[in-house]
């Protein structure tokens, strides 16, 4: 087995993720096959070492951030293994190592390293060149995510408003269990019985197990273990965060992408103007069906950051002028079959923005591909510019880093939520940024610390939240996981007993408690 000691020393890199919390490793090994990888799991399991699974290391929860012991990187698993059509539809099946900016850019050019296919790929691959372009619909804003970490957090993005998290695309995972063996999850093929299930190996062994008897909350959710009553197993591994198995490869059913993609960004004066204009677009359209891909949102203080950072960093600069003297904005995303369809959807919004006290000459409108890219830039260059300040402000106190939230509740509790955000932060006097999908009713509020005495009053404030938010019937991760900085708060959301009933499934697939130490479990 090669693993690569010395990881301190040669592999500093992968102690970290994108929380920047640094963990600590004996060895690193990178697999590029599930041969290597079940092998590399069979002798981790003989030498009782901890095993953290890595991704592209993209996730801010620090989940994979190692806890001592292995890490098996995957980063070298990143073949697209093969494509099916069925019924219409197309699946690919991928090694956990793509990354989702890769497997976009084959997707539309329909160029895929076709190596070792069979006659079936060779054949889907055929037919898919002849279809409509298809498209992965999970968006995470950051594309140097590779497909297996986003299937082990069940991430989700701006467009999860129309079309869901990675979950409702995974049709079947191939999974190596702790001790090696292998095992495919396939949609429909292993059921729970109730909230129990046996699952039947290759190697002939049984695995049975009570599920978790709590009831998940109505609303986007990535937190803790999927349970529901005759569920599939599969969903169990979506969302597990490396702590039940290893994921070797993926099977993602395939979506047509729509004929037409539009957008607008538009500016409202007061935050219950913005909740009042979600409720009127969400009454219209709802979430799934219709029309709207995404609902976003950026609070005044998002807006105040970026207009600071286009007239001080020449970075910033190709963002276009913020109008001054509103509260907050919202990006809608329209797509749609027919111009007729659009333009429809297009007024109808507008419409709304006007009753709900914007206007619409000061919204940016967007209905080629070149004007919706601007508005996705503008989109994303609120992380950054957020990162950009935190990095300021750790030069002088290195301790800081900042603290984003990811909870989401149902859509009777938006305006609550909203007002609780914004209550709280006035009274603490915190500074803060609030973006991310308001459609979800799932708003990122980041808080900026200036001192180390606002990082832990921020801190305290997190954990009111999550006490207030689990009573509203949220969640307290929507999609970047609990890893290791969540887990007191998924002890709020599903209580010990919760976490007690998802200690016993892990107990059935992991008994020595190696995989993913320190993620979901404190
Ligand atoms: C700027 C920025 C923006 C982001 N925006 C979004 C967003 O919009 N939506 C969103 O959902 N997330 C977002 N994220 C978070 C992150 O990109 C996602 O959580 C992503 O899914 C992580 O993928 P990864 O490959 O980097 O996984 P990693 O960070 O490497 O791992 C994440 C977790 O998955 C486990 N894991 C990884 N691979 C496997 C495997 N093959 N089998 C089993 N377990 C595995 C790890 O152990 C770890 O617990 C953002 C992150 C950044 C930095």
């Amino acid at each position: 087995m090669n693993w690569q000691p010395d990881v301190a020393r040669d592999f500093s890199d992968y102690l970290r993720d994108e929380s920047r919390r640094l963990g600590q490793a004996e060895f690193i090994t990178f697999p590029a096959s599930t041969e290597e990888l079940a092998a590399a799991l069979r002798d981790a399991h003989a030498r009782h070492l901890a095993v953290t699974l890595q991704g592209a290391r993209t996730g801010i929860a620090a989940g994979a951030v190692p806890d001592g012991g292995s890490i098996l990187n995957l980063s070298r698993m990143t073949r697209v293994l093969g494509l099916r059509q069925r019924h219409g539809l197309f699946y690919a099946l991928v090694q956990p190592g793509v990354l989702l900016s890769a497997f976009r850019t084959a997707l539309a050019k329909r160029e895929f390293d076709t190596a070792g296919w069979d006659a079936d790929s060779r054949a889907a691959l055929a037919a898919l060149r002849a279809a409509p372009r298809q498209m992965l619909t999970a968006d995470p804003t950051e594309t140097s995510a590779s497909l297996g970490g986003m299937t082990a957090c069940n991430a989700s993005g701006a467009r999860s408003f129309k079309y869901g998290a990675v979950r409702h695309y995974v049709e079947a995972l191939h999974v190596v269990l702790a001790d090696g063996a292998t095992v495919e999850l396939r949609r429909g093929a292993q059921q729970a019985r109730g909230r129990a299930f046996t699952l039947a190996l290759p190697d002939g062994r049984s695995l049975a197990s009570p599920l978790p008897a709590y009831t998940m909350p109505a609303v986007k959710n990535a937190a803790g273990y999927y349970a529901a009553d005759h569920m599939d197993l599969v969903d169990l591994f979506i969302g597990s965060e490396g702590t039940l198995g290893a994921i070797a490869a993926i099977e993602l059913r395939l979506t047509p992408e729509p004929a037409l993609e539009w957008g607008m960004t538009a500016f409202l004066p007061s935050t219950a103007a913005v909740c009042q204009f979600v409720r009127r677009a969400r009454g219209e359209y709802a979430a799934g069906s219709g029309p709207l891909a995404a609902i976003e949102y950026f609070s005044g203080s998002a807006l105040a950051l970026l207009r600071h950072q286009k007239a001080t960093n020449p970075a910033f600069a190709i963002i276009p002028d913020i109008p001054e003297g509103f509260a907050g904005a919202v990006y809608v995303e329209i797509h749609a079959e027919t111009e007729a369809a659009a333009q429809t959807t297009l007024e109808k919004l507008v419409e709304f923005l006007n009753a709900c006290g914007g206007n619409e000459d000061t919204a940016w409108l967007a209905t080629t591909p070149q004007e919706l890219e601007r508005l996705h830039r503008f989109r994303h260059a609120v992380p950054e510019a957020v990162n950009l300040l935190i990095g300021e402000r750790k030069k002088t106190e290195p301790g800081l880093t900042k603290l984003g939230t990811d909870m989401a509740v149902p859509d009777g509790a938006l305006e609550t939520v909203m007002a609780l955000y914004e209550t709280d932060l006035a009274r603490l006097g915190l500074e803060s940024v609030v973006f991310g999908h308001i459609g979800n009713n799932h708003v990122h509020v980041n808080i900026l610390p200036r001192t180390l005495a606002d990082y832990e009053t921020g801190k305290k404030l997190y954990q009111h939240w999550a006490e207030r938010v689990c009573g509203l019937g949220g969640t307290i991760s929507a999609e970047h996981g609990v890893g290791k900085l969540k887990t007191a708060l998924l002890a709020v959301m599903y209580g010990e007993t919760g976490i007690a009933q998802m200690r016993a499934v892990k107990q059935v697939f992991d008994p020595d408690r190696t995989l993913g130490r320190g993620n979901l479990f404190s």
